[in-house]
């Protein structure tokens, strides 16, 4: 027997009910807020994601699906979609015209981590993106937008939204300065990752799940404290602009986020419901990312949703019943054939779910799988029916029974159905 691959897994039955609910609520909410869909291939150049999520990620460093192509070319699997969306618009001249752009996105990403709960190997993203607009009105939009989108889901009540500013090359150096001075004086309860980090890249331990490292990481000294002028008053605006839009938000000034590109404003979506794995969706400013990868100097801001985890807290809010049939129609076989086919053809036309017999057994075997089926409605077609031109339609749930003429049967049923 063949196994999935670790950290891959099926997703069928019920489940598709909630996945395909938030699908229709996410797409139907970038539409108001006037974004396009994007839809990006999902494997890239390894260097794609080396330049535009950064060599000192967790990602680039060790979470990735990396191969040879047969043309000796490195390439990876995408871990994210930020850094393909950038080259694409790099890559299309999407910044002509300028003007603000928006673009969404859906789709399986690929990390290779430790399975547990809320984190998979395979994975899906729902995400959007800003191109061409610093204004912090945005920002506050964005953050809006992803509380929306948890509202859109119906698990608002379990999840709340933290931001922070972490600066911009200004005034990043000075804190970092501060903090491997911090850390440097406590290195015996750092794990082994953040020794390695606290070199490369010191900011990256305030995001280690690590318990030890979370402890001595509480007395970290903050960025907050080393904003420049500019970055201070970028994040101040954003605060009053989300006051303004009635979005309800904490600071917190411990947030960095795993990826390099980003600057000012960080924000995440967490929950206490999913264990280690709190953050629902996340995203931040990255105003030097599309230069970083070879285009020019554009500002950005966005977020990705973890659709898997979001379908978890979906799960625990409300019960989907995997979806049944409208109809199962029921007829003899031979001479009633022809008009049980036309009339299942003629009800799916209508967009009722309609399903029947394929091996057209007995009346009563038929109506044995139409009471298995779990359908709505039985529409059965007897030898007396047939010649009145009539069915009789069951419903399943009271019992009942009558006749309907077929002509009038595809309305009848869509009626009852509402
Ligand atoms: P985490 O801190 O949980 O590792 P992250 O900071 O690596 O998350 P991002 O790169 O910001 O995550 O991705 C955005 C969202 O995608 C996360 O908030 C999370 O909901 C989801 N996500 C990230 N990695 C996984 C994974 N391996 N499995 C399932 N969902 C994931
Ligand atoms: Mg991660």
């Amino acid at each position: 027997m063949f196994r999935t691959v670790k950290g891959f897994h099926d997703i069928y039955g019920e489940d598709i009910e909630y996945w395909e609910k938030l699908e229709g609520a996410l797409k139907k909410l970038y539409k108001t807020y006037g974004f396009k869909e994007f839809r990006l291939p999902v494997l890239e150049k390894t260097a794609v994601f080396n330049r535009g999520i950064g060599e000192t990620t967790d990602i680039v460093e060790k979470e990735m699906f990396t191969f040879t192509d047969g043309d000796g070319e490195s390439v990876s699997l995408r871990p994210e979609g930020t850094a393909s969306l950038i080259r694409a618009y790099i890559e299309n001249g999407l910044g002509n015209p300028p003007g603000v752009k928006k673009y969404c996105y859906m789709g399986n990403m690929f990390r290779r981590e430790r399975p547990q709960k809320g984190r998979f190997r395979q994975f899906t993203q729902s995400g959007a993106e800003v191109l061409e607009c610093e204004s912090p009105l945005l920002d506050a939009e964005m953050i809006t937008l992803l509380l929306d989108a948890a509202k859109a889901a119906g698990i608002e009540d379990f999840v709340r939204m933290e931001i922070n500013s972490i600066g911009c090359p200004e005034c990043r150096p000075a804190y970092r300065k501060k903090l491997t001075e911090y850390f440097s004086a406590r290195r015996e309860v750092l794990c082994s990752d953040c020794l390695r980090r606290l070199d490369k890249n010191p900011l990256r331990i305030l995001d280690c799940k690590n318990e030890g490292c979370k402890r001595v990481s509480e007395d970290a000294p903050v960025i907050l404290d080393y904003l420049c002028g500019e970055c201070g008053s970028h994040f101040d605006s954003v605060k009053k602009y989300l006051e303004k839009l009635g979005t309800p938000y904490t600071v917190n000034s411990r947030m960095v986020r795993g990826l390099d590109y980003y600057v000012r404003t960080a924000y995440e979506m967490v929950t206490d419901k999913l264990g280690a794995a709190s953050a629902v969706g996340a995203g931040g400013r990255y105003d030097g990312l599309v230069r970083l990868m070879g285009g020019g100097e554009i500002p950005g801001i966005g977020f990705a949703i973890g659709m898997d985890r979001v379908v978890s807290l979906m799960k625990e809010k409300e019960r989907i019943a995997e979806r049944k049939a409208d109809v199962f129609i029921v007829f003899f076989s031979g001479k009633a054939e022809k008009i049980g086919l036309s009339l299942v053809k003629e009800l799916r036309g209508a967009g009722i779910t309609a399903e029947y017999d394929y091996d057209v057994a007995s009346m009563k075997s038929q109506m044995k799988k139409a009471n298995r089926s779990g359908a709505r409605f039985t529409v059965i077609l007897g030898e007396n029916e047939i010649e009145s031109g009539k069915a009789a339609l069951k419903d399943m749930e009271s019992g009942s029974q009558k006749e309907c003429n077929l002509a009038d049967l595809a309305e009848t049923i869509k009626k009852s159905l509402v």
